[in-house]
């Protein structure tokens, strides 16, 4: 599933491709993609809207519009391309904006798990899919004070209040995976356990962790890559997601892996407590 720093390459790949077109019409092949409202009303709603910039928040992307948002989450396998009109369509297109210069912007996905909504854009931040979202990794509002008050009631594993987009918005399996070896702090560890210290370790490595991965243009594992084709090269940075039997470079254990918050979670069973 692609991670803030993934879809973070999409935006800034769609930026450049569809800013300042117009919506001239929308056809939609699987009416399941769009969440909210109506395929009758978003399709109607939609024409004539001019993209005024493209925005994420966490793993939303966010097509700001004349008057509306319109907002994607791409899920497992989402994708955007923007085409001309005569480009030959996959089987996996289910969503086609024509735009005025002849192009179309194109949502391909092979699972059909993403998901479309289009809400007036003065209230998008209250809409159910992004209203109860926390700080950006790189927001001022990410602070110890927050990590602990979020933690500190929570019983369950550091590794699920990591995936839980209300602490923190943007981290998937492979961020908490990497974020938790930097920090030392092992994934089933009980959330309201960790010391000021071990949180201040854990916020030092979210800020560190995803500003690599978004400088990197994120990471290529099966099959991600931006509007333009190209793929983010963080997968040679990683240091423990997908590394099981490999030694730990810090204490030359090897990395097991388990299951934690029901994802495959990869760790140093020596250096991280
Ligand atoms: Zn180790």
């Amino acid at each position: 599933m692609p991670e803030l720093p993934e879809v973070e390459s999409v935006r800034q790949g769609l930026e450049h491709l569809v800013v300042g077109k117009r919506i001239k019409a929308v056809n939609v092949l699987w009416d399941n993609i769009i969440k909210d409202p109506s395929v009758d009303t978003f399709k109607r709603q939609i024409i004539g809207q001019r993209i005024e910039s493209v925005g994420r928040r966490g793993k939303f992307l966010l097509f700001e519009l004349t008057s509306d948002m319109l907002i994607s989450h791409l899920r497992m396998e989402g994708k955007f391309k923007v085409e001309t009109s005569e480009a030959p369509l996959t089987k996996h297109t289910h969503v086609l904006f024509s735009l005025d210069d002849g192009t179309e912007l194109r949502y391909l996905d092979v699972r059909k798990f993403g998901k479309m909504s289009l809400t007036p854009k003065l209230s998008a931040f209250e809409h159910p899919s992004l209203r109860d979202l926390g700080p950006e990794p790189f927001e001022t509002s990410l602070t110890d004070d927050h990590l602990h008050r979020f933690l500190k009631k929570r019983q369950r594993s550091i590794k699920s209040c990591l995936l839980d987009q209300k602490m923190v918005t943007g981290i998937g399996n492979i961020y908490a995976d990497e974020i938790l070896f930097r920090a030392k702090v092992h994934p089933e560890r009980q959330a309201n356990t960790l010391t000021p210290d071990d949180i201040a370790l854990l916020k030092e490595a979210i800020v560190s962790i995803m500003t690599q991965a978004v400088a990197s243009g994120g990471t290529t594992i099966r099959t991600y890559a931006n509007a333009y084709g190209q793929e983010g090269s963080y997968q040679s940075q990683l240091k423990v997601y997908g590394k099981t039997g490999e030694p730990c470079p810090n204490c030359h254990t090897p990395f097991v892996k388990g299951k934690v918050a029901q994802r495959g979670t990869h760790y140093c069973p020596v250096c991280q407590t």
